[in-house]
């Protein structure tokens, strides 16, 4: 996993875009027992953070799916950077693709 961000700005990168190592589609795939169960509209139990954190009061595991294809979604969108390699060549002083400074980090 690879996770961009810029130290100076919002901007980060959760994932590559490889069939490998770590990405948006692979998300999905580890929670998949949990995701593809049959009773779609099962109320989930979450903690009590995360229904805060997300304005519910409860959830099902439909809204769970959703949500987790919608971030999905925003990680392809924002993916400026298809493989570690294509940040190396294209980035080489690792300057914030939003803000321009050279606060760029990878953990
Ligand atoms: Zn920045």
């Amino acid at each position: 996993m690879a996770y961009l961000h810029c130290h100076n700005c919002d901007f980060n990168q959760d994932d590559y875009w490889s069939e490998d190592g770590w990405n948006p589609v692979k998300s999905f795939e580890n929670d998949k027992d949990t995701l593809l169960n049959e009773d779609l509209d099962e109320t989930v139990r979450m903690d009590s953070n995360w229904l805060r954190e997300h304005g519910r009061e409860s959830v099902t595991r439909r809204d769970l799916v959703v949500l987790h294809l919608r971030q999905i979604i925003a990680r392809v969108e924002g993916m400026v950077y298809r493989t570690h390699d294509e940040l190396r060549e294209r980035n080489p002083d690792m300057r914030c693709p939003r803000c321009g400074e050279r606060e760029l980090d990878v953990d």
